[in-house]
């Protein structure tokens, strides 16, 4: 089953990142245009403020100058009248010039009659029309208006209106000069306050107009600057790693030929070049993995093994062909009844993984069949438990196949009878057995009389047959567990055990008197016999004592033939 590469790497995912990105440097662009705003604008205002008072102060200058001119000129009722025309400036709430006590100049005679008196005679000129005005300062600024007679410094407050408007009152001392002593005697310091009064709103106009254009730039800076870091960004670094992303998912999709484009040197280009090679290995490993998967499945598919195979959870995962033939069961099926109970012995497969059974031995009968199981828990490199396999072989036809094989090697072809290498064996351990426990042992070495006629006369199959007739007829007249086999051409040997040499003689002449009534294709055939007793062949061994049997068949055959002799001696 092929899988979808994860989205996280996709396009979505890489446009958040843009917008991410974005929205974090406009943040900080904001920020830092944001402060910037924050100085100018206070800059601006300071600027402004300080411009505001510098014109108020010229102006009030200006008119201290030009008092100073007037009353220089000894022309009080101008001075008077050019204070009256102040009160009417465009601009000024209030603008009009006071007594260091704080009542109006030029508004009275008090002034004038007090320098008439001093100088003794009528210089000033009194006025006719002499308006009682109260006194310009406020309460609430008298304290400053006497620090500026005081201080002899300009003072700003900031007031508000009847109207609620808020105002910029100015008081701003006019200084004595040397020719003012002349009329208003020496000593004073401070003649006299220019107290002008304008509406701050004008100001604070300039300012919100300051305020605007800093916010205006603002938008535009972070506009120009968000725009083209964008416009940089994604042409600089989002168009060459999308190039790279979508070459990548090409790639996880399984298109391992599509290489990722390099088209610089820098970081960029690395990181592809490095994918490049990476991919180039990958995809080598890949068909590596895919070649040797092949041949596993090959082997699993056509293994005459069954092979189950669990995840870590324990659930089936692969059964392969010979699984379901060898146990007679669907795959499904086995994935259904579970990984313990695939041969119906679940204690068995359980003590398999978990190594209570030598899983080399394990042979059971399931379904009227030998099967050899192994199991065992399947680890990764770190040893982690990653599933466990069953491996599962029919052996009853094995079986068969190994016993035929050793009978085949036990058995003479032509007779059936024990061959001449397991008929040694066999005669040995017998002779060795009834040494031990002290039994006698008779051994009979017989051969077919002039057998070679047969073969000559009637063909080598009768000579065959009468091989096989012989064979035959001496199994049934021996016991079940006397040893009998052929010992080479037309001579056998057959070992009794526990006879004693009384009865040997009886047994070798039934034996020749039952071959003697064959008829084989209407053909007789006639043994000779040689005997050798333990009880009278002082013998070390069965070879010593079976060289007395064929001494003794040596004689049967000198002295006639069909006949039975028996040894006395080794
Ligand atoms: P004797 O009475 O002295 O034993 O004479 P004989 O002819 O039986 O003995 P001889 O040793 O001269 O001949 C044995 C023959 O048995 C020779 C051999 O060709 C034959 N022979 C040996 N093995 C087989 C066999 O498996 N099949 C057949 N048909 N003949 C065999
Ligand atoms: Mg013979
Ligand atoms: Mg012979």
């Amino acid at each position: 089953m092929k899988r979808q590469p994860p989205d996280g790497s996709g396009t979505g995912a890489l446009r958040r990142l843009r917008f991410r990105l974005l929205l974090g440097m406009s943040a900080a662009v904001l920020v830092g245009l944001f402060g910037t705003a924050v100085i100018y604008v206070d800059q601006a205002e300071k600027a402004i403020l300080s411009e505001h008072d510098r014109a108020l102060h010229k102006v009030t200058d200006a008119v201290g100058t030009s008092l100073e001119s007037i009353m220089a000129g000894g022309h009080a009722e101008v001075a008077a009248e050019f204070t009256r025309r102040l009160a009417g400036v465009g601009g000024a709430t209030r603008f009009l010039i006071v007594r260091t006590d704080g009542t109006p100049a030029f508004q009275d005679n008090a002034t004038i009659d007090r320098v008439n008196a001093r100088l003794g005679y009528a210089a000033f000129r009194r006025h006719e029309n002499v308006d009682s005005a109260p006194s310009p300062i406020a309460e609430a600024t008298r304290e400053e208006f006497a620090m500026v007679v005081a201080g002899r410094e300009a003072v700003k407050i900031a007031d508000v209106g009847s109207d609620g408007e808020r105002l910029t009152l100015l008081l701003d001392p006019i200084f004595a000069r040397p020719i003012c002593g002349e009329c208003h005697g020496e000593g004073e310091l401070v003649r006299g306050v220019v107290v002008l009064e304008t509406p701050f709103g004008v100001v604070e106009r300039d300012m919100g107009e300051a305020r605007v254009e800093a916010l205006v730039g603002l938008v535009i800076a972070l506009g120009v600057t968000m725009v083209l870091t964008g416009y940089l960004l994604g042409r600089m670094l989002f168009a060459p790693i999308e190039g790279v992303t979508r070459a990548m998912r090409r790639v996880a999709a399984g298109d391992w030929d599509h290489g990722v484009p390099v088209e610089s040197d820098d970081e960029i280009g690395q990181m592809a070049r490095s994918f490049n090679l990476m991919r180039e290995r990958l995809k080598a490993n890949y068909l590596d993995l895919l070649a040797e998967q092949d041949k596993l499945t090959t082997i699993l598919l056509t293994s005459r093994e069954a092979v189950i195979v669990t995840d870590r959870e324990g659930s089936v995962v692969l059964v392969n062909p010979a699984a379901e033939e060898i146990l007679g069961k669907s795959a499904a099926q086995i994935c259904e009844d579970g990984f313990e109970r695939i041969v119906d012995a679940p204690g068995l497969i359980h003590s398999l993984l978990i190594g209570e059974q030598d899983a080399s031995r394990i042979q059971i009968r399931y379904r009227g069949r030998m099967l050899a199981v192994s199991a065992a828990t399947i680890c990764d490199n770190a040893g982690q438990v990653i599933g466990s396999a069953a491996l599962i072989r029919d052996i009853d036809d094995e079986d068969k196949l190994r016993e035929q094989l050793s009978a085949m090697a036990r058995t003479d072809e032509l007779t059936g009878l024990l061959n001449r290498r397991h008929l040694d064996q066999r005669y040995a351990e017998e002779f060795e057995r009834m040494a031990v426990c002290g039994r006698p042992l008779a051994v009979l070495i017989f051969d077919i009389d002039h057998f070679k006629r047969f073969n000559d006369e009637h063909g080598h199959e009768v000579g065959d047959r009468v091989l096989q007739a012989v064979a035959r007829r001496a199994r049934e007249t021996l016991r079940c567990y006397d040893v009998l086999g052929r010992y080479g051409g037309e001579e056998f040997v057959a070992v009794l055990p526990g006879l004693h040499s009384g009865d040997a003689g009886p047994v070798a002449d039934r034996l020749r008197r039952d071959v003697e009534q064959l008829d084989v294709d209407g053909l007789r055939v006639t043994i000779s016999v040689g005997i050798a007793c333990t009880e009278l062949v002082a013998a070390a061994s069965g070879a010593e004592l079976l060289a007395a049997a064929d001494v003794a068949l040596y004689q049967a055959k000198a002295a006639g033939r069909n006949r039975v002799e028996r040894a006395v001696s080794a």
